[in-house]
């Protein structure tokens, strides 16, 4: 865009926005029905395809059915914005991560914490109607690659859909959070299934799809009546073992692709855990899959091979299950290239026609825009730095592999780094789309050129048309990629991880407005308007991938990790902040080491491959440093190791894996390493 060409449109979208703000200032929505509470969370087809017409709902987790996570309302706009504040917060009582973006239906707001937990609130005052806990089985936290998290409900005719994390799909009551039903989508209780995504509904069904791809799952995603949890139908991504028969045409066609001595016990991976959206005017259902398992294609296909269906996006009829397209975007994967990340809906004008496009800004580093009728790439360009391919060949749709690719590596070891590294060039944190200024926010990541846990990120605005980035705003740091937000005010809205929430001017990137609350996000904001005022929401809690070590920069870190949910409004107070943690105390004297050599060297080949992952025995360390543990703690261990007894703080029972002995022996490991800790903190000179 010219200089002179960007003045002018930025004249007018502001005069869009004022004019947009006066109209909105009038014509915000009503109060919440308190009087009727059974007449709640009653979104459907009709109302999600007018959502543009109520600019105060929020109606799905990206607002309407196209999930552009974007608004429409501009009272807070480019002038007002410097008024923002508090207007409320509701805490979870959870310290994990928080990633869900709330729903807001005729002044309810339904959205999900750690495990599935929903909460519904007054959107105008965040007063708690009700809450649900899932009672999940905590087991399944002893293979969950990346936190307790969930991204969210879905709303549909009276009913709020949820999926816990041990991957039961339930239906509850809006009206009171009362169970309606539940299913059990997993299909084989010895693997690592797990559940974190946002149910979806499309058509007659709503559908939910698995995470566990980082360990042995094999990808599925399963379609129930909305009204009675009956399955009915379920697809799945990867084919399974060729000696039994394979559960659709589609994995016959899938399964040329795999070697036939693939690694089937593994269960290729494929899960399907990010993003969905369903288009009712094509009645079509889309998703992305996960990486293949293992990442290593030598040690999963050995022969090679395309491995239909991983890293690759579905679309499905959900009338029947069946296959209508698919489009792989890295075939083969050897880089954990899942490409679970959102998918939005729009039209765009390109090369002079109308198209109705999907967009997805893929972890692999390409943003693609494919005509989502017929599946065919329109656009695929680099958003991020890319090494392991040149770029996608736009008449086969197969990416051009770089020559080497598939030796290269994630850490400096003389050869050349893959990017984007495992983390993505974008993950699964919400970008939004704008169709006033016609750009993408994406919160891009840019590493893997020096390592994994080096590089940048940017809440980088792209133009997908002319696929180049407009601008971009460097954040703290490669970890810091929270969600976003545009608005029709001309703003972009998006938290840190060092716990700011921060407006920018959607054309320049200029920052307008910063407001410290002391919380981290990785979560993205709403925003919805009730009684005439614009309220922007977001959720607040470290977590996700890394969720145990928190940068000592983020606010995680500094003042601990409460969940919360804060709403903004215009001439709202002060944001109330956490406590700084207090400092670290020393490690306590630990209870005598009375167990041999040999059990506390068996103790630590146990606690390496089933505590480690989470308890890094570290300060500052989400998951509690084992050296510091209280008396207390000492006499209950083999209660909370076996028993369960820390259950609710996210400590799964381990009595089906572990024996007493190994309990044991984990203790004395720890015991142990106490000891060593203890021993050079009294050493060390005091000052
Ligand atoms: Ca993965």
């Amino acid at each position: 865009m010219s200089a002179k060409l960007r003045v002018v449109s930025a004249i007018a979208l502001t005069a869009a926005a004022l004019s947009l703000a006066v109209y909105y200032q009038n014509n915000l929505p009503a109060l919440a029905d308190e009087q009727n509470p059974a007449a709640r969370g009653q979104v459907d087809q009709k109302r999600l395809m007018a959502a543009d017409k109520h600019p105060g709902e929020w109606l799905t987790t990206g607002r309407d059915f196209g999930k552009g996570h974007y608004s429409p309302l501009a009272q807070i706009n480019t002038k007002t914005v410097d008024r923002l504040g508090f207007a409320w917060d509701y805490h979870t009582n959870t310290i994990r991560g928080l990633e869900a973006t709330p729903v807001v239906v005729d002044g309810v707001m339904y959205t999900t914490g750690s495990v599935g937990q929903v909460y519904a609130l007054d959107a105008q005052t965040g007063k708690e109607l009700w809450t649900y806990d899932p009672h999940n089985d905590m087991r399944v936290n002893q293979r969950a690659c990346c936190d307790e998290v969930n991204r969210g409900v879905a709303v549909w005719q009276g009913k709020v859909y949820v999926a816990s994390f041990d991957a039961h799909l339930i239906a509850l009551k809006a009206a009171t959070g009362r169970e309606i039903w539940r299913a059990d989508t997993v299909v084989d209780k010895k693997k690592a299934y797990t559940s974190t995504g946002a149910p979806q509904i499309a058509g007659k069904v709503v559908v939910i799809g698995n995470a566990g791809g980082e360990y042995d799952a094999r990808g599925y995603v399963s379609a129930y009546d909305l009204d009675t949890g009956k399955l009915a139908w379920r697809f799945f991504t990867v084919p399974g073992d060729p000696a039994k028969p394979q559960e659709s045409p589609e994995l016959e066609v899938a399964i040329k692709t795999w070697d036939p001595k693939s690694n089937w016990p593994m269960g290729g991976g494929g899960t399907v855990w990010g993003g969905m959206a369903y288009d009712p005017g094509l009645n079509l259902l889309y998703f992305g899959t996960g990486n293949g398992t293992y990442y290593d294609q030598s040690r999963r296909s050995p022969s090679g091979g395309d491995n239909l269906y991983i890293s690759s996006i579905l679309a499905i009829n959900p009338d029947n299950g069946r296959l209508v397209w698919h489009y792989q975007e890295a075939p083969g994967d050897q880089w954990d290239y899942d490409v679970v990340q959102q998918i939005i809906l729009a039209d765009l004008k390109i090369g002079g026609e109308n198209r109705k496009v999907l967009m997805q800004a893929s972890k692999t580093g390409f943003f693609y825009i494919i005509d989502r009728k017929t599946g065919k790439v329109l656009s695929a360009e680099k958003f991020v730095p890319v090494t392991w391919a040149d770029r996608v060949d736009l008449k086969t749709g197969r990416p051009v592999e770089a020559a080497d690719a598939r030796s290269y590596r994630y850490s400096s070891n003389g050869k050349k780094l893959i990017s984007p590294s495992p983390m993505g060039g974008h993950n699964w944190n919400p970008m939004s789309y704008d169709p006033q200024t016609g750009l993408v926010y994406i919160p891009a990541i840019e590493n893997g050129q020096e390592g994994i846990f080096s590089g940048k990120a940017f809440l980088r605005a792209w133009d997908p048309i002319h696929a180049k980035i407009v601008w971009d705003v460097p954040m703290s740091d490669w970890w810091d990629r929270p969600g976003v937000l545009a608005t029709a005010g001309g703003l972009v809205f998006q938290g840190t991880g060092t716990g700011h929430f921060c407006a920018y001017d959607a054309l320049t990137g200029k920052k307008l407005k910063d407001i410290d609350v002391g919380t981290s996000f990785v979560a993205g904001p709403m925003s919805y308007g009730i009684g005439g005022t614009q309220y922007v929401a977001v959720m607040a809690g470290w977590g996700g991938g890394g969720w145990n070590f928190p940068h000592p920069s983020s606010a995680a870190f500094q003042r601990g990790n409460d969940g919360r949910i804060i709403a903004f409004k215009l001439d709202g107070g002060a944001t109330p902040m956490p406590a700084l943690l207090p400092a670290i105390q020393p490690i306590p004297q630990p209870p005598p080491l009375t167990a041999s050599a040999d059990v506390v060297k068996k103790g630590g080949e146990i606690f390496t491959p089933h505590c480690a992952s989470c308890h890094l025995n570290m300060p500052g360390s989400l998951a509690p440093d084992l050296r510091r543990m209280s008396p207390e703690t000492h006499d209950a261990f083999k209660q909370i190791v076996l028993g369960g007894a820390l259950r609710n703080a996210g400590m799964p029972p381990w009595d089906d894996v572990l024996t007493p002995e190994d309990a044991d022996a984990i203790h004395a490991f720890l015991i142990s390493i106490s000891w060593d800790a203890y021993n050079k903190q009294q050493a060390a000179p005091k000052n």
